[in-house]
């Protein structure tokens, strides 16, 4: 596997694959591997000739109170995870690479980026739109595959894509659970053993959640309700709970097949998100 530092370096490595005729598959990540993140790798792998991973810990995605400083990193164990996947390229880039002072543009997808995650963290969707543009253009893949853990940033690329006729397959991948439900996140080694079991909260609610759309109809604010009441009964903080259409992120009074149910919470100082299509198998 090549560990390649520069945007233009990236560049010259990804004309010669396309002028090889090679598909280019695409993983845009912060690093700190987890299953979750290998995952995507591997199916970038099947989809492409060659699979880059991008390894930037993006500080334009951060809010002022947000942990960018402690954000956690592993280089070395993220080198050889990478490799055991049959990665090709990890491209791993400086803040000053990408974005050198007088860098002035930023990306802005309006209206998916407004609510869920969106209201509290200001800015954060642009900082991602604007990494993962530079990065189609630094890389030029056929293909990216993006986590469904992170659905409205799935839901916000997918549309910037559209809008900016970019031919760029995007690849939405399920979400990668620990055998106990919790969603796999590089945040969760922020977590205490007991904020670790207050954390399962989240797959006790898309369970239960599960179940009462099986077992009859149930309408999206009692739904909601519900679930809130279930989460607070762990002391956790609620940020959000939404049931919203996957692809508009509109809420849903009156729940459809395209139902998600979207959670943020804190757990201690920890902030967590997890969702699910309900109706899906
Ligand atoms: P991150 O390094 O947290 O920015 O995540 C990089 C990519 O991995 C994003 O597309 C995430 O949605 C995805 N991802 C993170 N955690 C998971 C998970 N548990 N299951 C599936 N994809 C994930």
């Amino acid at each position: 596997m090549e560990i390649i530092r520069t945007p233009a370096e990236m560049t010259a490595w990804a004309n010669k694959a396309l002028v090889a005729g090679e598909r280019i598959g695409l993983v845009p990540t912060m690093g700190f591997f987890h299953e979750g993140h290998l995952s995507l790798m591997r199916r970038a792998g099947e989809k492409a000739d060659r699979t880059v991973v991008s390894l930037f810990v993006n500080p334009i995605q951060f809010g002022a109170n947000e942990d960018l400083g402690r954000y956690p990193r592993d280089f070395s164990r993220d080198c050889q995870l990478a490799q055991d996947q049959g990665v090709d390229v990890l491209f791993a880039p400086e803040p000053h690479d990408m974005y050198p002072p007088e860098a002035s543009t930023r990306v802005v997808v309006s209206g998916l980026t407004e609510g869920l995650c969106g209201k509290s963290r200001p800015g954060h969707f642009a900082g991602v739109t604007t990494v993962v543009a530079k990065l189609f253009h630094i890389i030029k893949p056929h293909c990216a595959v993006f986590g469904r853990k992170d659905f409205q940033q799935l839901a916000v690329i997918e549309r910037m894509v559209a809008d900016l006729d970019w031919d760029v397959e995007i690849i939405g991948h399920p979400i990668v659970r620990e055998p106990d439900g919790l969603a796999m996140s590089s945040r969760n080694v922020y977590l205490s053993a007991s904020e670790r079991r207050a954390a399962l909260c989240l797959f006790r609610a898309i369970g239960h959640a599960r179940r009462r759309v099986r077992t009859g109809p149930v309408e999206a604010p009692v739904l909601q309700q519900e679930v809130e009441e279930l989460l607070l009964q762990e002391g956790v903080a609620i940020e959000y709970v939404s049931i919203v259409d996957h692809a508009t992120l509109r809420p849903q009074a009156v729940l459809q097949k395209s139902a998600v149910l979207a959670m943020a919470i804190k757990v201690g100082a920890t902030r967590l998100i997890d969702n699910d299509n309900l109706f899906d198998d």
